[in-house]
């Protein structure tokens, strides 16, 4: 393994000083573009690392992923997916368009940030902070950390900034597809978005969705095995915004990126793979990040397909 991240790392480096930090949420462009790093957390609960796995990060997207999570938990399929659709857009993450000119205001999937908006939407609570607690609550047990918590520079950046998500939920609210009040919603989402992580933290996560939903280090079930099957569905059609398509041939591994550099994914009965390096490709994906998935599913036969 250790011999197979090295060669993942030094394979990935070549790549260094492509793509650009995301710099719509100002603070995110103070990343530094030259990190790099690589986890595996393997089923016996072991996390195998090389470069900078302790850096920490913003989880952005990553989080629809535990978004979808608790919403699962707290309210139930059907009543999650009365509010969201299961198809992939083909259109960047936080595009408006098809919003309006589908003729209805449900988005299409919980991986592009309209979607994810409405998703945050069904989880219950008094205030916005009792219900982002929920998202908290999970997010400590999926990333195996119960100090985690958000970057409150990221949050305020994005809250300050984030013109293009209010106009979504906006839109939706005034198609009667996200109800509520909606700024109560962005402060959820923007705060579930700015969570604190370490690349170690996602290959975890990742570990505990290949092994259906069991911690493969305490053997508790954090999230149920058909709402893992759920979340990997759409991790494979949706995850990786719209480069979804073109990563599952030449990746093939069900994964999530973000806009602040990670990418998690979940080789389903093998291993959870983190991967950071903030320097993001023209569809908002961590390029060294992806060379480094690519290398990995060649050398360690890991497509699904
Ligand atoms: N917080 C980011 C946004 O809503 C997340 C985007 C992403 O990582 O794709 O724009």
């Amino acid at each position: 393994m250790k011999k197979v991240l090295q060669e993942a790392y030094t394979y990935a480096k070549q790549w260094m000083g492509q793509g650009k930090v995301a710099d719509y949420i100002p603070e995110l462009a103070k990343a530094d573009p030259n990190h790099l790093s690589i986890c595996i957390t393997d089923l016996g609960g072991y996390t195998h690392c090389i470069g900078d796995s302790k850096i920490h990060f913003t989880i952005q997207s990553i989080a629809k992923i535990i978004i979808l999570a608790t919403a699962l938990k707290s309210v139930g399929f059907e009543e999650v997916f009365s509010r969201v659709g299961m198809e992939p857009t083909g259109d960047s993450f936080n595009s408006i368009v098809r919003l309006e000119t589908m003729h209805s205001y449900k988005p299409f999937n919980p991986m592009i940030n309209a979607g994810a908006i409405s998703v945050t939407s069904c989880i219950p609570g008094k205030s916005p902070g009792e219900r982002f607690e929920k998202i908290l609550y999970n997010a400590r047990l999926l990333l195996g950390n119960q100090e985690l918590t958000y970057d409150e520079h990221v949050f305020y950046s994005e809250s300050k900034t984030g013109g293009r998500n209010r106009a979504l939920a906006y839109m939706m609210n005034d198609g009667k597809v996200l109800l509520g009040n909606v700024e109560e919603h962005l402060e959820v989402y923007f705060k579930a978005c700015s969570l604190r992580v370490t690349c170690e933290e996602i290959s975890y996560f990742g570990a505990i969705l290949a092994n259906n939903g069991i911690s493969p280090r305490t053997g508790k079930m954090i999230i149920e095995p058909f709402q893992v099957k759920v979340i990997r569905s759409l991790m494979t059609t949706c995850g990786m915004y719209d480069a979804s398509g073109e990563f599952a041939i030449c990746v093939g591994i069900p994964s999530k990126s973000g806009v602040g550099g990670g990418i998690m994914g979940a080789v389903p009965n093998r291993m959870g793979i983190g991967v950071y390096s903030p320097a993001l490709d023209a569809k908002g994906n961590s390029y060294c990040g992806i060379k480094a998935m690519e290398f990995l599913s060649h050398a360690l036969e890991l497509s699904i397909f």
